[in-house]
């Protein structure tokens, strides 16, 4: 029996302790907390890696501090426009959905991409009107909105950038978690199972003030979110480096054509990112339960469950 193995992110970036208050920080830590327990169950009960990666990331998604379902960040039109893929090793199945609308948890339609239909990834309208007939859950645009990642919006505008999620403003004082620093948050999961077969997940809103129909790595199979017999992985950072690199890929490449080990694959990916100015991090899991979290950025929500079954989360340098 393999060993099981999980891990989430919830974004990385510039994520500095003097903007951050001690009572924020429990609450995202509680967030990441919250997907571990609840994919850990899955798992626990054994369900398959699939499975667990997808329930971790669904609340994740639900979370509205990271930049994915409720939260996602804003295009230059005002619209949220997000993506989201998953990936199973095994069977080397995966189902990816991009620029979906009012979709309350984009990972369920990557989901029924992969199993209903005989494409990889659906983008649009399209994506949209296949969520209609397979009656998955909509939601209005106000359940999407969050102060934060409108004044974010703002702010992108008004120096007419396009931003990572992080580059944001400061929240509102009146909203419920205070004093957010730069909002963060594409979110993912990887997964190894009983049998060894291992998955990964990931779901965003894309980049603040976005245009024309941008999509990043995200949704995007060997960029953002890969898996196969080795590894599975699930990034986050600046899409378009990630996507140069085929990071996601690299990482099982690595492992497969130069037999590294999974934090050595997974280093050297993220060394090649820093190289090309790529900023952001990933998490992976290998089919022996091994688990790695690097990352270029100043920080990265993530966290794992350990080998004794603790739950254990990080945002800046320190080692998990
Ligand atoms: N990778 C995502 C994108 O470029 C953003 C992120 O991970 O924060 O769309």
């Amino acid at each position: 029996m393999a060993k099981l193995a999980l891990a989430v992110h919830g974004g990385a970036g510039t994520i500095r302790r003097s903007q951050i208050t001690a009572e924020l920080e429990r609450v995202y830590r509680e967030a990441l907390r919250n997907a571990l327990a609840i994919g850990w169950q899955v798992l626990e009960m054994k369900g398959s890696s699939l499975e667990a990666v997808e329930a971790a990331v669904c609340s994740l998604e639900d979370f509205p501090l990271f930049n994915a379902g409720r939260g996602s960040v804003f295009t230059h039109e005002g619209r949220q426009e997000m993506d989201a893929s998953l990936m199973e090793g095994r069977t080397l199945k995966a189902g990816a959905v991009a620029f979906v609308r009012n979709i309350k948890n984009p990972i369920r339609l990557a989901r029924l991409v992969m199993e209903k239909t005989e494409h990889i990834l659906l983008a649009g309208d399209g994506a949209n009107r296949f969520a209609e007939q397979m009656g998955v859950e909509t939601m209005p645009d106000k359940y999407f909105f969050t102060d934060e990642r409108w004044a974010q919006f703002q702010d992108a505008l008004s120096r007419g950038e396009v931003q990572l999620d992080h580059a944001g403003t400061q929240p509102s004082p009146e909203t419920a978690v205070n004093a957010t620093p730069k909002p963060i948050g594409t979110v993912g999961a990887v997964a190894c199972d009983h049998a060894g077969n291992v998955s990964s997940a990931t779901s965003t809103g894309g980049m603040t003030n976005k245009r024309f129909g941008r999509v990043g790595d995200t949704p995007l199979i060997g960029s953002g979110t890969y898996a196969d017999d080795l590894c599975a992985v699930s990034c986050t950072g600046h899409g378009e480096y990630f996507m140069l690199t085929a990071a996601a890929y690299d990482v099982a490449a690595r492992m497969r054509y130069s037999g590294l080990s999974l934090s050595e694959a997974a280093r050297q990916t993220v060394d090649r990112l820093t190289q090309i100015g790529g900023e952001g991090g990933l998490i992976a899991v290998d089919s022996a339960g091994n688990v790695s979290m690097p990352f270029n950025s100043e920080g990265m929500y993530r966290g794992r469950v350990d080998a004794s079954g603790e739950l254990v989360t990080g945002i800046y340098n320190e080692n998990i």
